[in-house]
This record gives structure tokens, C-alpha cells and sequence, in this order.
């Protein structure tokens, strides 16, 4: 398959996957995981129409955004070193890894600076797999609590990430479990604003998330391909 065709193939899987549990595709938006694609192929991305871009390290991406920030919405899904914001920030419309008060001081330093609010998702370790970033599932609310109070932070949902080597069916607690997660974050009012979006959801388990109730799913290998 083409670039042209997978696309469309991901987006028959994602109508079906709404289809079997009643929910609109307009609520699923893809990110396109460009990690492992050149430049050139980054741009055939855009030239097929779709608009987000994920990424997960700012030495990897500096030449795709520098060549192309003004075409897409960028999303950056790595872990993020604190000593790194300042190269993200204002450049990256979505940050989905925010996953310790470190983290979150210093982007609402610079994000201060800039005179901006940088949206975010809260990282969280569902699954509870030791090598995994994210913040465990009982520290979500007292950190929320305290990024709520950042004024140049604005949180868009939460974000998680099924182990790799987890069968895709085994997958489903662990979106179900941040699904659960935010929708008590809102019955608690933890913020002063609905937290909608879950990134969730990969190649080998997206199907899985959107019947969970993924709003993002990112999708590298089985969308843009492998190259490097
Ligand atoms: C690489 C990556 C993806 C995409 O992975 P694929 O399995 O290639 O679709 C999604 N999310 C994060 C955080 C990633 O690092």
C-alpha cells in the first residue's frame, strides 16, 4: 500500500471502531507519528490533507517544523526534558506529556514569557509497566490540583500509552481506566473548564482506544510508514 491508501485504510478502521460503539468519527482526530519518515515524506503527510503532526524529540523534528511549521499543528508526545521547553515551546500547539511538577513550572515559565497559554495533556501511567513515563493514576489528582492554579497552562485531556509488548485486547483497561480518569477529574471540577480529549491509542491498539473513547489516536508505523 501507498501512503494514499493506508490513509484511507486507517480511516475505514477508525469509522468502524466509532461504528461498533455508536460514536461519531468526527470525534476521532489522527495524529500522524512522522518519527520514523524523512522530511519528504513528512511533506506527502501534509499534501494528503492531514493536518497533525506528532513528534517525539525537538533534535529529530527541527528540520520537518522549520520546513513545514506553517502547514500543520504540531503535537509533541516524547518525554520532555525540562532543559528542553524552551526549544518546544511556542512551537509545539500540544504538548501530550506532561507528567511531573518539574515539567510543568518551567512551561509555564516560558510560557509566561511568550505571553501564551500552552495547551497540554496529563500523562498517566495506567498500566502501571515500570519503564513507562507518566504519572501513576494516584497522583493524578493532587498534581492536576496544582497545574490548575498555572495560569499559562491549559489542559486539553490526558494521555496514555499501553505497554508495547501488551496484546491489543489486553489493552482495553488500561484505556478504559483513563477514560475513568478524566471523567472524575470533571465530576470533581478539578478544573475550572472541561477536560474533553484522550490521546490513546497506537498502531497496534487504536481500534481498541477509540472503542474506549480515544479523541487522538497517533499512529506512526501503520499510517507513515517505517524508514529510519
Ligand atoms: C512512536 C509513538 C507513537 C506511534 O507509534 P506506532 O506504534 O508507530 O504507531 C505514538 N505515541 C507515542 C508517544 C510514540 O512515541
Amino acid at each position: 500500500m501507498n501512503l494514499h491508501e493506508r490513509i484511507q485504510d486507517v480511516q475505514t478502521r477508525i469509522a468502524a471502531a466509532c461504528q461498533r460503539v455508536g460514536r461519531s468519527v468526527e470525534e476521532v482526530k489522527m495524529i500522524a507519528v512522522t518519527k520514523y519518515v524523512s522530511l519528504e515524506t513528512t511533506k506527502d503527510v501534509l499534501d494528503e490533507g492531514l493536518q497533525h503532526i506528532g513528534e517525539n524529540r525537538w533534535q529529530d523534528v527541527k528540520p520537518k517544523w522549520e520546513a513545514l511549521h506553517e502547514r500543520g499543528t504540531w503535537h509533541f508526545i516524547g518525554h520532555l526534558q525540562t532543559n528542553k521547553v524552551k526549544d518546544v515551546i511556542g512551537k509545539f500547539d500540544y504538548i501530550h506529556s506532561l507528567d511531573r511538577l518539574s515539567l510543568a513550572k518551567e512551561l509555564d515559565k516560558h510560557a509566561a514569557a511568550l505571553g501564551i497559554q500552552v495547551q497540554c495533556f496529563l500523562q498517566v501511567n495506567v498500566s502501571g509497566e515500570e519503564s513507562k513515563y507518566g504519572m501513576a493514576p494516584e497522583h493524578l489528582f493532587e498534581f492536576a490540583d496544582e497545574v490548575s492554579r498555572m495560569k499559562h497552562i491549559h489542559i486539553a485531556g490526558l494521555m496514555t500509552m499501553a505497554p508495547y509488548e501488551m496484546e491489543a485486547d489486553a489493552t482495553r483497561p488500561v484505556f478504559r481506566g483513563l477514560r475513568e480518569l478524566r471523567d472524575s477529574l470533571n465530576k470533581q471540577h478539578v478544573f475550572p473548564y472541561p477536560i474533553t480529549e484522550l490521546s490513546m491509542g497506537m498502531s497496534g491498539d487504536f481500534e481498541i482506544a477509540i472503542e474506549e473513547g480515544a479523541t487522538w489516536v497517533r499512529l506512526g508505523t501503520l499510517l507513515v510508514g517505517k524508514e529510519i
